[in-house]
């Protein structure tokens, strides 16, 4: 008997071909498979129970990095055909527009490690060395079928060793397109940028003058997988420091990386899910608490008591690290001036780090798509929900959840999968973090992490990136889906293109996108509502004022604002987001609050300063109103005398969430106003939204403050007081509409000691709640949730 099967999802690039030819041979099948655009084809002969078991073991036994999203198999008639006399794995077929999904970037697998540290392997110190299980994929792929033509390692013809294994369907790496070793493979190099690129030293040379640069407080500029890395002694103060000022980075935290696990045990403290996230594949930065006695330099991370730390996942770091001699501890931060997208070129490289880093390891293996790290956080211990621990945790008994905050290399471009068919389509993100999403069917291919679009090179990025996207998952648009804000470049990149393509565009309200991205991920369907809880720093609102504190009752098709933030003015418009005191000025203003100086957001204004601000705010000059719950939390952080002004987006609010008193069991209480309507607030579907007043909890704060009440009680008695607003809310909103489905989404719900408070008041009172795990919180998962609202009000 034949059976022809058709297997889709990630099933290229992952040794899946090699390892259907070992399951077939070994139960004595004969016939071929072989990839094709679409995923992978298979013909088998054999009677049937050794067919029923060969697609059993497809299933179950599948490679490591594989992941079938569907397989189907039928019998076909021999008549006529010869039978086969072998199985044998057939020369790939491309097929007009078809489609799979491409691994993503994955970290170095144990056995290539221990060959790199085998004195006797072929590739004993090779910076290169990979097989099917591991390696680049997304960062060399420049087309599909994925094979070595279609990637950045087409230059580098493979020596009769490395051919031999690449040709041998038992071996580990049969058919790795990177494979490569010291005689045929790329090389790497030592360059000063300062004597004008010369070359200091190659190959083992290279690393070792790299690490004796680093252990003198130098700066070395690394290539990594996705992009350049400026590394530095992350011990060293004044190595850190010097970073910072060539960085023009203030205080914003850097990443680490540490040699192995032990060592990132002596810094901070690591649970089991965080230890699992950190020797995962994917080898995500991980933010943890940070050990009182770790002598990592204070300067990696003002203000925070947490740490951003990743283990090494390219040969290259392992080398670095694995030396005795070397710093616990090292930087490995992007390649960019301060907001510029991260260096992925050579030339660009030297040309834009020149002034950033004392030398260069440089690589010729070149980096066809520019891709960060990535970050998560775990969040611990809240009443474990069966569905979330088995989708959040990839099936492993960890009973924390993991939040994106970046999701970026390891992940990128592994689809979402969509809880409704959608057309063609693309959605373009937002303004900060951007990542933009092509769909096709059932998929959501989300991009890597592009950046903040506020220059030009991000912008270029940001465009070169949708047309490789549309290029790689054979995507043509015909809808596009961006938020209303008119000043995005993002929104004028999607209205300029859909006017020029004649393509529908849809516009999607900031915070309605928040939410849906959040219903997508966790499979709602296409008819589910919730009270979504939209709390973030900014977002176009329908009415153009600035929304941010938001409770929408919400399905994909569309949504109604039942309850907000009051309003209040933004002295200042965008220049209060860097100045919170700003923030607190017009709260104190709103709470009825005289400005005294013995307030410290009143102190840190002069005189005249305040003059004009108070202008401001009482005659709406410049001034734009404003719902935000990331102004709010500003306000308080100025208040309790936290901080005055931020160098990085949300300074402020992590400060105040880093002091915070987890004893205090008291709470600041907000006033629920009834449906009184503030000057033009009207929503889109007409009735009035609940007011969610704050002045009551100023007035609380100051009254605090003045009685000398501790900075991490006030904070504690604060974030206790906004999960309390929202149980009180959410009881509310249920008894109105009959939903008991809570969705919470936007930025300041990375926030974990909101999360957790909220959380554990919202499900005590038996609310379904719904959290992120596979996209962010923040403004880098907007992308997927205008692509689901895309395609449900421009699908029928
Ligand atoms: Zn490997
Ligand atoms: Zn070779
Ligand atoms: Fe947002």
């Amino acid at each position: 008997m034949r059976r022809r099967i058709h297997v889709g999802g990630v099933v290229q690039g992952v040794g899946f071909r090699p390892f259907v030819y070992q399951i077939a041979t070994r139960a004595h099948l004969r016939g071929w498979v072989m990839n094709t655009s679409a995923g992978v084809e298979i013909e088998v002969e054999g009677d049937p129970d050794a067919l029923d078991a060969f697609v059993h073991a497809l299933v179950a036994e599948k490679p490591p990095l594989a992941r079938i999203d569907f397989l189907e198999a039928h019998d076909c008639s021999t008549d006529g055909d010869a039978p086969y006399e072998t199985f044998e794995i057939r020369a790939s077929v491309a097929q007009e527009g078809a489609f799979q999904p491409i691994s993503p970037d994955m970290a170095i697998c144990d056995d290539c490690l221990r060959e790199l540290f085998d004195p006797n392997d072929r590739r004993y110190r090779y910076p290169f060395i990979n097989c099917t299980n591991c390696g680049p994929r997304f960062t060399i792929i420049c087309d599909i079928p994925y094979d070595r033509p279609h990637t950045t390692m087409s230059r580098f013809p493979m020596c009769e060793d490395c051919a031999h294994e690449y040709h041998d369907p038992t071996n580990r790496r049969f058919h790795a397109q990177p494979v490569a070793c010291p005689k045929c493979g790329p090389q790497v190099w030592l360059e000063i940028g300062a004597e004008g690129g010369r070359r200091e030293a190659e190959g083992d040379e290279a690393i070792r003058a790299a690490q004796e640069l680093l252990k003198k407080g130098k700066i070395v500029a690394v290539k990594g997988l996705g992009g350049f890395h400026l590394a530095c002694d992350a011990t060293n103060g004044r190595a850190v420091q010097t970073l910072r000022e060539r960085k023009l980075r203030v205080d914003k935290p850097f990443a680490l990386m540490m040699r192995d696990l032990e060592t990132i045990e002596q810094h901070c403290w690591v649970n089991a899910a965080e230890r699992e996230l950190l020797t995962s594949r994917e080898r995500p930065i991980v933010l943890l608490e940070r050990r009182p006695e770790s002598n990592v330099a204070r300067e990696v991370a003002p203000g925070q008591n947490t740490l951003g730390v990743m283990l090494p996942y390219t040969p290259l770091h392992y080398l670095i690290l694995a030396d005795d001699s070397m710093p616990s501890a090292i930087v490995l931060t992007s390649g960019n001036l301060s907001e510029e997208p991260i260096a992925y070129k050579n030339a660009e490289a030297r040309e834009r780090l020149i002034n950033l880093a004392d030398a260069f390891l440089m690589h010729d293996r070149d980096i066809h798509i520019r891709t960060d790290d990535s970050v998560v956080r775990i969040g611990l211990a809240f009443p474990p929900d069966k569905r979330e621990v088995k989708r959040c945790s990839g099936g492993a008994s960890v009973s924390a959840r993991v939040y994106p905050l970046r999701r970026s290399r390891g992940y990128a471009p592994f689809p979402v999968r969509l809880p409704l068919a959608t057309p063609p389509l693309l959605a373009v993100g937002a303004e900060l973090k951007n990542t933009f999403c092509v769909t096709r069917e059932r998929y959501a291919f989300m991009s890597h992490h592009i950046g903040d679009l506020e220059n030009y090179e991000t912008l270029r990025s940001f465009e070169e990136g949708i047309a490789h996207f549309e290029k790689l998952f054979r995507i043509e648009p015909q809808l596009v889906a961006y938020d209303l804000h008119p000043n995005y470049l993002a929104t004028r990149y999607a209205l300029a293109r859909a006017q020029g393509e004649g393509l529908r565009a849809i516009g999607v309200q900031h915070h309605h996108a928040h939410i849906a991205a959040c219903m997508a991920e966790n499979g709602l369907s296409a008819e589910g509502a919730v009270i979504g809880v939209a709390f973030d720093g900014t977002g176009y609102g329908d009415d153009g004022a600035i929304w941010g504190g938001e409770f929408l009752i919400a399905t994909y098709a569309g949504y109604r604002r039942a309850a907000h933030l009051a309003y209040v003015p933004l002295p200042g418009g965008d220049r209060a987001t860097r100045e919170p005191w700003r923030c607190a000025l017009t709260w104190l203003h709103r709470a009825g609050i005289e400005w005294h100086t013995d307030l410290p957001p009143v102190g840190a204004a002069s005189a005249e300063l305040g003059r004009i601000v108070r202008r401001q705010i009482e005659r709406g000059i410049h001034a734009p109103h404003t719902s935000s719950m990331g102004r709010l939390f500003d306000a308080v952080a100025a208040l309790a005398g936290v901080r005055q002004t931020v160098n990085y987006e949300a300074q402020a609010a992590m400060e105040l969430e880093a002091c915070v008193d987890q004893h205090e069991p008291r709470a600041y209480e907000f006033a629920l106003g009834e449906t009184a309507r503030q000057g033009g607030e009207q929503s889109r579907s007409g009735g009035a939204p609940l007011l969610i007043e704050a002045a009551p909890v100023i007035r609380a704060v100051v009254a605090d403050v003045r009685a000398g009440v501790s900075i991490p009680v006030i904070a504690a008695r604060f974030h206790n007081g906004v999960a309390r607003m929202v149980r009180e809310v959410a009881h509310r909103l249920r008894a109105q509409y009959g939903l008991n489905e809570v969705a919470l989404s936007g930025g300041v719900w990375q926030n974990m000691t909101l999360l957790a408070k909220t959380m554990e008041l919202l499900q005590a009172d038996g609310f379904g709640v719904y959290v992120h795990c596979l996209v962010p919180a923040n403004d880098g998962g907007i992308a997927l949730g205008q692509a689901v609202v895309g395609a449900r009000q421009g699908g029928s």
